[in-house]
């Protein structure tokens, strides 16, 4: 009785988390075990899962398919509690965060999983007019605007000789480069039989990259390869081309061009999450936290950065790892690991990133692989490691199977059942302004 009693009366250490990405939920999980309170914080109560936000903004999958509920994949988990609120402020000398609503949170340990946010390098209508593709929000407003045009040009066909249907897809990243071959393929197949009346060489898809070729980093093969896998789709790949400016119905390049196109895709750049400049630390280029070998922030050995908002070196190459989901899920299991083997007295190993390769879709049955030792692949058995690959990423075997069924069927039928735009705000302002009159009479 007496030793319970004094063990009920031991505050754990709390372990804070902010942030259920990948890089979030990968250190929780690692937690389970440990004698901690872990508090998982994030402004959304859905886990996104971003390598296939593209899918759901060209309505090959539906949104269940990409964000899963955050608390869902914490029900086996006894020392968790998840909150969803907004993080206002990170103090880190006072060991203290704020939020939104939630009261102020102390830590033993910090884990800053907040990720990434996109970047516009300052380009001019950028902000008010480019639709990102980084989180679900973004992914279903850009599949809601592209269906909107095509109903419009359906209504008024002339919309079309404006370029309503034309889409500028800016960076030749994977991001990019995975969007236009996607688009490419709902213009081309589902969109020929929406739209019989509307003939498809009206519609433009044009890929935009600044520097002198697409997919910088891989090799020359694969860099030609996916250059005609797009162009065979009909995407017009633009490189050495920067954008100067965007406005609602065009695009103008720094060439002097001028594109008609009511949609901008922004594939073209991240930064870390704006909460970093608020932290009072230097940060590394694109505004991400440079960590040690153990992923801790300078001057602060209980706080921890992971993911896409920290610029973690990997040991073998001296090179910042790229914001991938693979570093993510890997640097916050290593942190959890890490915090788990601290509280229970053992020692810490640093942070070694396994490389499972780089892979992007450029469509059915076409995309590039590099291996870690420069071994290639590209086309259909590209498609299947990426596959294979991306289901392990999804974070629940309901997932995967719902994604199997999705691309199955979208690979044999070349249907895409998530092309309808539902208005959350249709019959408000009816109900608002009924509301009043009901309560009164009741
Ligand atoms: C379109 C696209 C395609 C990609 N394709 C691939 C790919 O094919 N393969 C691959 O490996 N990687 C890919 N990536 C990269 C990969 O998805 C990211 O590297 C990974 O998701 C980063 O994980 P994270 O946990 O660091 O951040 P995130 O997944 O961004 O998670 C951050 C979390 O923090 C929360 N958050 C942010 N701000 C706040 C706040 N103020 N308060 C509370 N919560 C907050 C967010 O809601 C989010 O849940 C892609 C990314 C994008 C955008």
């Amino acid at each position: 009785m007496a030793t319970v009693a004094k063990e009920d009366t031991v505050r754990r250490p709390r372990v804070l988390v902010l942030g259920a990405g990948f890089a979030g939920i990968g250190a929780a999980h690692e937690l389970k075990k440990s004698d901690v309170e872990v508090v998982l914080v994030d402004k959304h109560d859905f886990h996104t899962f971003q390598p296939l936000l593209y899918q759901v903004a060209t309505g090959l999958l539906e949104q269940p398919a990409v964000g899963h509920p955050i608390r869902d994949l914490l029900h086996k988990q006894d020392n968790i509690r998840f909150h969803q609120d907004r993080v206002t402020g990170i103090d880190l000398d006072a060991r203290e965060v704020t939020f939104t609503e939630l009261e102020p949170h102390g830590y033993d340990y910090l884990v800053l999983g907040l990720g990434a946010e996109v970047n516009f390098f300052g380009v001019e209508g950028a902000k008010e007019h480019a639709f990102p593709l980084y989180t679900l929000p973004d992914a279903v407003r850009l599949r809601d605007h592209v269906l909107t045009n095509w109903e419009e040009v359906d209504r008024r066909p002339a919309l079309a000789e404006d370029g309503a249907i034309n889409v500028v897809v800016v960076g030749g990243g994977p991001t990019g480069v995975e969007t236009a071959g996607a688009l490419a393929e709902l213009y081309n197949g589902v969109f020929k039989k929406d739209y019989p009346d509307i003939p498809s060489g009206r519609a433009r898809i044009v890929l935009v990259e600044a520097g002198p070729e697409i997919f910088p980093m891989f090799k020359e093969n694969l860099r030609g390869y996916a250059v005609e896998a797009l162009t065979k789709r009909g995407v017009e790949v633009m490189a050495g081309e920067v954008v100067e400016s965007v406005a609602s119905t065009r695009v103008r390049l720094k060439s002097g061009a001028e594109l008609p196109a009511h949609t901008l895709v922004w594939g073209a750049g991240l930064q870390g999450n704006a909460l970093v400049q608020s932290l009072n630390l230097e940060l590394e280029r694109g505004n991400r936290i440079g960590v040690d070998d153990e992923l801790r922030v300078p001057a602060h050995p209980e706080v921890y950065a992971v993911g896409d908002i920290a610029a973690i070196t990997d040991q073998k190459t001296s090179q910042v790892l790229p914001q991938l989901g693979s570093v993510a899920l890997q640097s916050g299991e290593h942190v959890g690991k890490t915090i788990a083997e601290l509280v229970a007295g053992k020692e810490t190993k640093p942070f070694r990133y396994h490389d499972k390769g780089t892979m992007a879709a450029i469509g059915r049955g076409s995309a590039v692989v590099q291996m870690l030792g420069g071994r290639t692949m590209k086309g259909k058995k590209a498609a299947m490691a990426w596959m294979t690959v991306h289901l392990a990423l999804l974070p629940t075997n309901e997932d995967r199977a719902k994604a199997v069924v999705d691309w199955v069927g979208a690979g044999l039928t070349h249907q895409r059942s998530g092309r309808i735009s539902v208005d959350p705000d249709e019959g408000r302002e009816v109900v608002r302004a009924e509301e009043p009159t009901l309560k009164g009479q009741s």
